[in-house]
């Protein structure tokens, strides 16, 4: 066993996030370390990310990477872990065996624990007895203070034993906790720690690394409340001085119900790029989701904030207690925010996978069609929420001038003035200097003043000629980014499949 002088001394704060790898990253990983990382930071600690893989049977594969892919998307970088390395390493529990088995053998020599032969069926019946007679559930203990051989004799043994926690009547059940103070939970279990396959369970594992990484405030969601007393029992029985505990309140759907994998898409986080969220407004989000606004002139909230000044900010007693709603709508508003406020090299940089993905852009776009990109991105950026709109208001612009498809809606809205209006446009338009401000007012002189239409009809045909849409980006700036050859030409093809 190691001393537990060896354990890193803390000077400033060293917080975590320990996810199980058992499939995609769940969303309340990210917004526990959105948390995490915030104090931290503020306190210039450090944040460790440890892999809790000792659920073989629930272990995934390809969950750890995306775990890396997404935390590291989202910016929310940890400072040790098990690509990074650090001076705890390993922070792969499966890599640590080792380190758990001499404390197994402490806790079972100073009588904590003990071995537990009880079979899996034995231990249902036992279960169904209790329920039945309405007795309180929990392991009866019949293992307890028996030789493997006394324990033999009797029904319902296996060969491999787990490791039970042996605990007291008078185990305390309250906590303190940074965000609830005083906290009750319910009397624990004799839980194993020692499951016979030779892996601890999450109980001992997350104690012996929480202590041997020197974490000095363990902040996870609420649903750990029930653990906790288990988990100070073990630091007790240990002699490991306990972190700070701070839970964090569940993240619910409007109707309240737990965010699940299975029923919402958001629960994955990898849904959240594919979907043409920006890093920073998720980031954003998932913090105001337990924090209140920031305090922007005069005492109004602000609701966007960097992670910067998030954590600058940072303070426990602020931390919601109730479970926030995940309101998307509210981060669908937020990532429209963040669209507006970038720059176009970088809205042009973060639209181009979207673009290359649904066919509009090939896998190298020349510096021409860069350049018209965010000449694009300039005039749809007011109106995005998500990175994921642009393929459709984007698309025309990209297409040869013969490949233009007119949706059925925007023919079908043509008026019988329809060949006039685009008549007019063509001769207005012949000569004019090619930039959006004469091109509108050529268009205005000839349509709107010349013809006596009104501007919300005298456009819709022009603007159905050009990009093929009902809707679509401003269209005289539309038109001088598709310069004036594509244009008429755009023209002329609506204008003569009317007859
Ligand atoms: N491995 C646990 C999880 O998947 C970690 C809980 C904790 O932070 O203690 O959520």
């Amino acid at each position: 066993m190691s001393d537990s002088s060896a354990a890193p001394e803390p000077t400033a704060p060293r917080l975590r996030v320990a996810p199980s790898p058992t499939g995609d990253p769940h969303v309340g990983t990210a917004y526990m370390a959105v948390f995490n990382l915030a104090f931290a930071r503020k306190h210039g600690g450090q944040f460790v990310l440890r892999i809790e893989d000792t659920d073989r049977a629930r272990f995934n594969a390809t969950s750890e990477q995306q775990l890396y892919d997404t935390l590291g998307w989202l910016g929310l970088t940890w400072d040790e872990g098990p690509d990074v390395g650090g001076p705890c390493a390993p922070y792969r529990q499966s890599e640590r065996l080792d380190t758990y088995r001499p404390y197994v053998e402490a806790l079972i020599e100073s009588g904590h624990a003990y071995y537990c032969w009880c079979s899996s069926e034995r231990l249902a019946q036992m279960r169904e007895k209790q329920q039945k007679l309405k007795l309180p559930t929990g392991y009866d203990r019949l293992c307890h203070g028996k030789t493997k051989e006394e324990r033999a004799q009797l029904e319902g043994f296996n060969e491999d034993p787990v490791v039970r926690m042996y605990v007291p009547d008078d185990a305390p059940t309250h906590f303190e906790d940074v965000i609830r103070g005083t906290v009750s939970a319910p009397r624990p279990d004799d839980q194993v720690i020692l499951k016979a396959d030779g892996f601890p369970t999450y109980h001992l594992a997350v104690v012996v690394d929480d202590h041997e990484m020197g974490i000095t405030h363990v902040v996870r969601g609420e649903e750990w409340i029930s653990s906790t007393p288990k988990h100070v029992l073990l630091y007790e029985w240990l002699g490991f001085e306990p972190p700070k505990f701070a839970h964090m309140p569940l993240l619910r759907n409007e109707n309240k119900s737990k965010i699940s994998k299975r029923k919402n898409p958001w629960a994955r986080l990898t849904w959240f790029e594919e979907a043409g969220y920006l890093p920073e407004a998720v980031v954003n989000f998932l913090g105001l989701l337990a924090y209140p606004p920031a305090k922007g002139e005069g005492g109004a909230d602000v609701e966007k904030f960097s992670f910067e000044a998030f954590s600058e900010d940072f303070d426990w007693a602020k931390v919601n207690k109730v479970g926030p709603i995940f309101d998307l709508k509210k981060l669908d508003w937020l990532n429209g925010q963040y669209i507006r406020d970038l720059e176009l090299d970088d809205l042009a940089a973060r639209l181009l996978p979207f673009l290359q993905q649904d066919g509009v852009l090939g896998e190298e776009p020349g510096r021409e069609d860069l350049a018209k990109l965010e000449a694009i991105g300039e005039q749809i950026r007011p109106r995005m929420q998500l990175l994921t709109e642009a393929t459709d208001l984007v698309k025309p612009f990209f297409v040869a001038d013969a490949d233009l498809e007119i949706a059925d809606d925007a023919r079908a809205a043509l008026k019988d003035n329809a060949p006039e209006v685009i008549d007019a446009a063509l001769t207005a338009l012949a000569d004019v200097t090619w930039e959006a401000a004469e091109i509108e007012a050529a268009l205005r002189g000839a349509i709107v003043d010349g013809m006596g239409i009104k501007p919300r009809l005298a456009f819709g045909p022009l603007r159905t000629a050009v990009s093929g849409r009902k809707v679509s980006p401003p269209l005289f700036e539309s038109m001088e980014i598709l310069g004036r050859e594509s244009t008429l030409a755009r023209l002329r093809s609506l204008r003569s499949s009317l007859g």
